[in-house]
C-alpha cells in the first residue's frame, strides 16, 4: 500500500501527527495541507509536517488519493461541502473526530452520492495540547482506532482505512456510530465533564487556591484531562449531548448513593460500594495494544 498524495485539512495536532506517521512509514509520496489560518499551514510546511501549502480545502483534496479531515468536529460539515466536488470513489477520505453520529449525519447531508468514499474514524489518541508544533509521528503508535462505517461505505475504502491504521501500529475496531457515541460518552466525555466540574468546584471556593496548592499525585492523575482544549470539548459535549446527559444522570445516582451512605453512617454499605469500584478498577486495563 502506497499513496501518491495525502491531503490534510486541519494541520493541527491530529492531522499533523497523521502526516508525520504516514511519511515515516514510507506510505505517502507527498503531503498537501490546508488550515483555516494561512499562518498555521505555513508553520506546518516549515516544520516539515506537510510538503505543499494549499490555499483552500478543495485544493488540498485536488490530486489526493487519501484525505484526512482533522478540524474541530463543528467544522466538519462545512469541510465536506467545500470538498465534495473533488471526492471520487477511488479516494479514501477519513476524519478523526471524537464524536461520530454528528459526523456521519453531516457526511450523508454534504457528501451525498460521494459518501461511500468517507470512512469515519476516531483514533483513541491525543494530548491535552493542540497545534501543529505538538504533532508527533508516534502519537498513533500502539493506540486503538475506531472506524464507524455505514451501509454506503465502499468496501474498498474501508479496507484501505483498516490497512493504513494497521500499518501505523494501531488496533482497528469497527462499530456503529451510535455504539461509538454511547460508549465514549461513558468512558471519555463524562470523565472530562466531571474533571472540569471538579476543578471549578474547588477553585471557586473561598479557600480553593490554598486547597489546590496542597493537592498531591492522586489529584494530579484524576484531573489531568481538565487541562484539555476548551473549544474542542465544548463541541464534543454539544455534539453528543443526549448520551452525555444520560451518563451524567447515571453518575449522579451513583454519587447520591454514596452521599446517602456517608450521611447515614452506613459503613458496611459504603465499604461495599467502594469495594465494588476498587475491584472493577483493579481488573480493568486498557485494551491490549494501548500504551
Ligand atoms: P488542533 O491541534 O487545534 O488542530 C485543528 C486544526 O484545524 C487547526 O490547524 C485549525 O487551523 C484547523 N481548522 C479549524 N477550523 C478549520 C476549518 N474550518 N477548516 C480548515 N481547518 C480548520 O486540534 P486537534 O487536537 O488536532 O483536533 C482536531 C480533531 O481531532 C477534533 O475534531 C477532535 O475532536 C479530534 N480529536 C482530538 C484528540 C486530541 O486529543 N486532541 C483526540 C481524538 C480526536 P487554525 O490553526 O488555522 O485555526
Amino acid at each position: 500500500m502506497m499513496f501518491e498524495q495525502l491531503g490534510i485539512i486541519g494541520c493541527g495536532l491530529m492531522g499533523g501527527s497523521f502526516a508525520l506517521a504516514l511519511k515515516r512509514a514510507g506510505l505517502v509520496k507527498r503531503v498537501v495541507g490546508y488550515s483555516k489560518s494561512p499562518s498555521t499551514t505555513e508553520r506546518a510546511r516549515k516544520l516539515g509536517v506537510i510538503d505543499v501549502e494549499a490555499p483552500s480545502a478543495l485544493l488540498a483534496v485536488s490530486g489526493a488519493d487519501i484525505v484526512l479531515i482533522a478540524v474541530p468536529v463543528a467544522a466538519t460539515e462545512a469541510t465536506f461541502k467545500s470538498i465534495k466536488h473533488l471526492v471520487t470513489p477511488q479516494m479514501l477520505v477519513m476524519d478523526v473526530g471524537s464524536t461520530k453520529r454528528d459526523v456521519v449525519d453531516a457526511s450523508r447531508r454534504a457528501l451525498r452520492e460521494q459518501v461511500g468514499s468517507f470512512v469515519p474514524a476516531h483514533p483513541i489518541a491525543g494530548k491535552e495540547v493542540s497545534g501543529v508544533e505538538h504533532a508527533d509521528a508516534d502519537l498513533y503508535t500502539g493506540k486503538q482506532v475506531i472506524l464507524t462505517p455505514i451501509e454506503r461505505t465502499l468496501t474498498v475504502q474501508l479496507q484501505k482505512a483498516v490497512d493504513v491504521w494497521t500499518a501505523l501500529g494501531c488496533r482497528v475496531v469497527k462499530m456503529s456510530p451510535e455504539s461509538h457515541d454511547a460508549a465514549f460518552a461513558a468512558v471519555s466525555h463524562l470523565p472530562h465533564l466531571i474533571s472540569f466540574a471538579l476543578m471549578n468546584a474547588i477553585s471557586g471556593q473561598p479557600h480553593g487556591k490554598d486547597y489546590l496548592s496542597l493537592a498531591g499525585p492522586g489529584f494530579r492523575d484524576f484531573t489531568r484531562i481538565a487541562a484539555s482544549d476548551p473549544k474542542m470539548w465544548r463541541d464534543i459535549m454539544l455534539a453528543n449531548r443526549e448520551e452525555l446527559l444520560a451518563q451524567a444522570k447515571i453518575f449522579q445516582h451513583n454519587l447520591q448513593a454514596l452521599e446517602l451512605m456517608i450521611s447515614s453512617g452506613n459503613s458496611d454499605a459504603l465499604e461495599g460500594l467502594i469495594e465494588q469500584a476498587s475491584q472493577t478498577r483493579a481488573h480493568w486495563s486498557m485494551a491490549k495494544h494501548q500504551k
